[in-house]
């Protein structure tokens, strides 16, 4: 199979998007206990460059968790593969996601941080794509939303590949 790839955003674009949504998170949660739950590993790139933009005190943890529905089809079966370092009861959480696609991913990790008791619990994705939800998830803050498509770059892979690519592309299967 041969694939080629369609870019969607530029480095300045993502750049652009994140200092406006930094703007915004900075405001929101000015003198509140935040806590940025990065959910590894394709959204580290979107959590670093974020969280150096921010103009408020925070702490940063991660997790980590596995969906195999992407294997062998929209299973949902997920699970958390490492968990938070930090207890987060009582505090502003903010999970900090690559892309939301079937949502089923983020349904688990939001219940799952839910039963922690945190004081507030809100979601911030680099990547929406609505049309591919298969469960309604709350989406509080977004860069993109990109319609039915396969994203790489910017931390985001195809079997490991193309994480370190500085802007956001389609993969598209060439039908030759
Ligand atoms: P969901 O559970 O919403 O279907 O997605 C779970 C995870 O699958 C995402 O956080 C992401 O890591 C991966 N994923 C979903 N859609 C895409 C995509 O278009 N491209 C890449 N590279 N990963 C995706
Ligand atoms: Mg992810």
């Amino acid at each position: 199979m041969r694939y080629r790839l369609e870019k969607l955003y530029s480095e300045n674009q993502i750049k652009e998007r994140i200092d406006e949504l930094c703007l915004v998170i900075s405001q929101d949660y000015a003198g509140s206990d935040l806590v940025l739950v990065c959910v590894l590993r394709g959204s580290v790139y979107f959590a670093v460059d974020l969280t150096r933009r921010l103009t408020i005190p925070f702490t940063l943890d991660f997790i980590s968790i596995s969906n195999y529905g992407h294997e062998t089809g929209p299973l949902g079966i997920v699970r958390i593969t490492k968990d938070l370092d930090i207890p987060i009861a009582g505090k502003q959480v903010l999970v900090l996601e690559d892309i939301v696609d079937t949502g089923l991913s983020l349904n688990y990790l939001l219940r799952n941080l839910k039963t922690r008791h945190p004081s507030g619990l809100r979601v911030c994705t680099l990547l929406n794509v609505p049309a591919r939800r298969l469960v309604e998830v709350p989406i509080d803050y977004q860069g993109f939303e990109l319609p039915d498509v396969f994203a790489v770059g910017y931390g985001l892979d195809y079997h490991e590949r193309y994480r370190n690519l500085m802007d956001i592309y389609a993969l598209v299967r060439e039908t030759d």
